[in-house]
């Protein structure tokens, strides 16, 4: 990095922090950045100073949003009564991609986790149950991951909705497609079989 000019090791340095950027890629980056024409540069640092200036939290669904409430929030076509959780936006972009959910969202902003000291306080459990006591909300689809965390989460979501009328529904896992079964684990097999249904 000594072969570089200052101003270039310290774009090296910010650039190589970012996650699954290592000092290769960043010295790539950088260098397409100088050579890159200067609107071109200066777009690209208007994008990341604008971008912790405007993006906030929904007060609504706690999803990323350019306003007090998000896009989906704002949206009259999508149905505020079936709620789908998912623990963060990138979860949400996720669904969004599939255009297989016309619902609304709520983002935990995490999943339950006593191992790293992750409690019900630490996620957005509470503002779900309030939301659900209201009694506008006839599903919750809980679309938390399928691993320890995620189920840990999905159980305690549901106990806590319990005393409402609410639909509670958990995505289902199973043999993906075009998966072959044999590559398949155990345990996905064994949710597939669960829930299976009527051909
Ligand atoms: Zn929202």
């Amino acid at each position: 990095m000594q072969h570089y000019p200052e101003s270039m090791n310290r774009l090296i340095r910010s650039l190589s922090r970012l996650p699954g950027i290592g000092t290769k890629s960043a010295e790539r980056l950088a260098m397409h950045i100088l050579q890159a024409p200067d609107a071109e540069v200066a777009m690209l640092a208007k994008h990341i100073s604008e971008l912790k200036d405007q993006v906030s939290i929904c007060s609504s669904c706690f999803a990323l949003s350019d306003g007090q409430r998000c896009r989906i929030c704002r949206d009259p076509e999508r149905d505020a009564g079936v709620v789908c959780v998912v623990e963060s936006p990138a979860d949400l972009a996720a669904i969004e991609k599939s255009s297989a959910f016309q619902g609304v969202y709520h983002v935990l902003q995490g999943l339950l986790s006593p191992m790293d000291g992750i409690g019900p306080a630490d996620i957005r459990v509470a503002e779900l149950v309030k939301k659900v006591s209201k009694g506008t909300v006839r599903e919750v689809i809980v679309a938390t991951a399928t691993n320890i965390e995620g189920e840990a989460t999905a159980t305690y979501i549901t106990n806590q909705l319990k005393p409402f009328t609410v639909k509670i529904t958990r995505i289902a896992s199973g043999v993906p497609m075009g998966g072959e079964l044999k590559y398949v684990d155990q345990v996905t097999l064994k949710k597939a079989l669960e829930a299976r249904y009527d051909f």
